[in-house]
């Protein structure tokens, strides 16, 4: 084990910790991380038996000449920060829970106590500091084998672990999804058992899980997780919605549950960006409320992206995520998906093309990379026919933004110079007239140039009935 302890601020922590006389360890994260050589961890986590904030202090004062240290008093915790490291100090404790809450009563302990009071056996490794056990695992729950095995399993009665803090449940599925692990059996009938006690957890924790599931290499398996064990409901009744088939007549729709995760998947081969995998979730979170069966079309869901876009700030606002230009991204993914698609046909006017890139406009990558996500047939040759409709769409798009460079442009007529030319003051009517010239521009009725657009709006200005004011 001594191998993950190269790094120079162990020895500095050993020695403290014996100037001390404090039995201390390395725990969590950094173990577990370690071993399965996931990543450079920047976060450690030190246990020691007696105060973690008199260890921080010597260590900070070791490492950095002066015992400058960043106490979290309600947590009997202490933070240094050494170059790109977080070392976090804590004191061993025992946790005991009441059932209104998240929040334990806390107690010193032992190390075992520290210990059972952790989530997962993987996450119970604790590797000693003092220098006469250096680099010794103790490890009372089996958490190695697990973490071979990949399996997750609380080190208590899964009931009791849950219930306690049922935060961990949606750990549970996070690290299930992150490390492509398995739930053990007891602890996925506890995680269904409990789901309702997700209630007493904060919703900024609840998404601060969800966008860690998302954000892993397979989304997709924490989604089923969390519909298996009914956590889902508990907080994304939206999503749950797109579970299921009805049929009439012997026809039957695709479930837009499994189709959405696949479009997620689709996508997450591709990109890494949080707030576009949000548009791959939310594109079809319409389908349920616009489904309708009609007679000579089959199941149709007519209107589903203005619907869905307009469902965005609300289930963000729910969520708690960021109701800013994020969300903004969000839904102006959800309202152009289906835009594509149609430019694909034979027949399709310029006109159509440029409008989809002013309306696109920097997110137009994203928004193709979004609908090439979206082909989830499982006849090949579809997918191969409708990739390709989706190359041809790209071209259309890439020579006409070559020849007309639509994508960040703006209307050569203001608004400021529309009032200023009939003495307006901000009102509808500029808008009007700001909307028809960008229009007739887009439609190519007439060119993108001054003067001719100076000339439509004084014509289209007449018919209105404003006159030019007087110089
Ligand atoms: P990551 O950095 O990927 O989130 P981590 O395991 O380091 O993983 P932290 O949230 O930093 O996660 O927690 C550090 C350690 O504290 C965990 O490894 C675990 O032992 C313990 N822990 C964290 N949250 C809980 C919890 N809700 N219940 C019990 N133990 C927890």
């Amino acid at each position: 084990m001594k191998q993950y302890l190269q790094h120079k601020v162990f020895a500095c922590i050993s020695e403290c910790a014996d100037e001390l006389g404090l039995e201390t360890y390395v725990i969590g994260g950094f173990v577990r991380d370690n071993i399965l050589q996931r990543k450079e961890p920047k976060d450690i986590d030190i246990v020691c038996v007696g105060s973690g904030i008199d260890l921080a202090k010597k260590v900070a004062h070791k490492l950095h000449g002066k015992p400058s240290v960043q106490v979290f008093k309600n947590f009997g915790t202490a933070m240094v920060r050494h170059e790109d490291i977080e070392l976090e100090f804590v004191g061993a404790r025992k946790e005991s829970y009441r059932k209104e809450s998240r929040k334990p009563t806390v107690e010193n302990g032992t190390l075992e106590d520290d210990q059972n009071r952790r989530d997962f056996t993987i996450n119970t490794l604790a590797i000693c500091l003092n220098k006469d056990r250096y680099g010794e695992l103790i490890d009372p729950f089996g958490g190695l084998k697990d973490l071979e095995n990949g399996i997750i399993k609380t080190p208590l009665e899964p009931n009791i672990t849950y219930s306690d803090d049922p935060l961990r449940m949606m750990r549970a599925i996070r690290f299930a999804t992150q490390l492509d692990f398995t739930i053990e059996k007891s602890s996925m009938d506890a995680l269904k058992q409990n789901a309702k006690r997700l209630s007493i957890i904060s919703q900024e924790r609840i998404v601060d899980e969800l966008n860690k599931i998302i954000g892993s290499k397979t989304p997709a398996k924490g989604f089923k997780l969390l519909f298996n064990t009914e956590l889902l409901h508990e907080f994304f009744p939206e999503f749950v919605a797109l579970h299921g088939v009805d049929v009439i007549n012997g026809k039957k729709h695709k479930d837009n549950f499994y189709h959405t995760l696949e479009v997620l998947e689709n996508l997450s081969v591709h990109s890494n960006d949080l707030w576009l995998r949000w548009a791959a979730l939310l594109h079809d979170i319409a389908k349920p409320d616009t489904k309708r069966f009609e007679k000579g079309h089959g199941w149709t869901f007519h209107g589903h992206e203005f619907i869905g876009a307009k469902m965005v700030p609300k289930i963000f606002k729910r969520l708690k995520l960021p109701l800013n230009d994020k969300m903004k991204f969000v839904q102006k993914l959800v309202l152009l998906h289906l835009r594509p698609i149609v430019l694909s046909k034979d027949i399709v006017s310029d006109s159509a093309i440029r409008r989809l890139l002013f309306d696109a406009g920097e997110d137009l990558e994203s928004l193709m990379l979004l609908c090439e996500a979206d082909i989830t047939s499982k006849n090949e040759q579809k997918v191969k026919r409708y990739l390709n409709n989706f190359k041809v769409v790209r071209q259309k798009l890439k020579d006409i933004e070559e020849r007309d460079q639509i994508r960040n442009w703006q209307p050569p007529i203001t608004g400021e110079l529309i009032m200023k030319t009939f003495n307006l003051k901000p009102s509808k009517i500029v808008g009007d007239l700001k909307n028809q010239i960008r229009e007739a521009i887009l439609d190519g009725l007439i060119p993108n140039e001054y003067d001719k657009a100076y000339t439509f709006m004084l014509e289209k200005a007449k018919e209105l009935g404003l006159h030019k004011a007087v110089k």
